[in-house]
């Protein structure tokens, strides 16, 4: 399942999953079979945000995907135009979407994971995975602005797969890491490079207000069986800056996964940002400008565009 967080009209953001050029609104499909099997209003409650659906394991997943194949049906019945009046299904165009997960728990990123990143970055290639993190307050989601603030001259795009833990754990082993994996989406680590050399850490440079963009969908893990076949871009106003591959990773997802958690529990909801290959700003001297249009591809996963706007 492509899924997804999105608003339509006022509502709060709702869990809905992409078919077609529809979203399907899931807990509104669910509620719809509650209805028509009779079951009692009790047991008819849908997870109401990405984050529930991730901490409800297994069995949340399984009324979602319920949900979505009854929707799929519904979307590919001929006459199928009163779904949107229904809360069932609405045309992508018509809504918004948000950051998938809204807010994440943690933000988990990894440093220099790709050796030509490392390489244009004069720095060597790593024994041990680096990590650090970002703020949840700073995701956004795509389509909204990065802000070019005024503290930085600096600014630069890190296009990077992400993978959302579904089931936590603590010392999981590498063999097992992926099915902690709930799946995958885009981040777009947003860096202020002069604030990311002058504070010593990266945490600065890195945590700006914005400097999070995260989307547009997250694919459910059964999708991805390799997330280390997957083909990497990012355009700026067209224009290919990065182009690579995740099997290029120094150290691959899973091992990423096996690392982090030596000692460290991992929560439903935790996100890992796994590092970007070559081709930033910083390695050219060609930063970001107000009005640039960022494009992060990840294939099977989709396009996270955002533009740069003033503060
Ligand atoms: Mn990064």
């Amino acid at each position: 399942m492509h899924l997804v967080t999105f608003r339509k009209g006022r509502s709060q953001g709702r869990v809905g999953a992409i078919w077609h050029e529809a979203v399907i609104d899931l807990a509104g499909v669910a509620k719809d079979l509650a209805v028509q099997r009779n079951e009692p209003a009790r047991g008819r409650g849908f997870p109401k945000t990405m984050l529930e659906l991730v901490e409800g394991g297994e069995a949340a997943l399984a009324r979602a995907r319920e949900a979505f194949e009854a929707g799929q049906r519904l979307v590919d019945a001929p006459g199928s135009d009163d779904l949107a009046a229904r809360r069932l299904a609405y045309p992508l165009a018509k809504v918004r979407l948000l950051a998938p997960i809204t807010p994440p728990r943690n933000v988990f990123c990894l440093g220099r994971n790709y050796a030509d990143h490392a390489a244009e970055r004069g720095a060597a290639v790593p024994e041990h995975p680096v990590y650090f993190t970002k703020p949840a307050a700073c995701v956004i989601g795509p389509g909204e602005r990065v802000t070019h603030h005024a503290v930085t001259k600096e600014l630069d795009y890190e296009v990077e797969l992400t993978a959302v833990i579904g089931t936590g754990g603590r010392d999981i082993q590498r063999g097992h890491a992926l099915r902690h994996v709930f799946g995958y989406t885009v981040i777009n680590d947003v860096t202020a490079r002069d604030l990311q050399k002058r504070h010593g850490q990266w945490f600065k440079g890195k945590s700006l207000d914005t400097f999070c963009p995260m989307g547009p969908v997250l694919v459910t893990a059964d999708e991805i069986p390799d997330p280390q076949a997957l083909a990497v871009s990012l355009r700026v106003n067209g224009q290919v800056r990065q182009s690579s591959h995740t099997s290029k990773m120094i150290f691959p997802v899973d091992q990423c996964i096996e690392v982090l958690s030596q000692g460290l529990t991992l929560m439903p909801g935790d996100v890992i940002a796994t590092g970007t290959p070559d081709g930033v700003g910083a390695a050219t001297g060609n930063f970001l400008k107000v009005g640039d249009r960022m494009e992060a591809e990840i294939e099977r996963i989709g396009v996270l565009a955002n533009r740069v706007a003033a503060p």
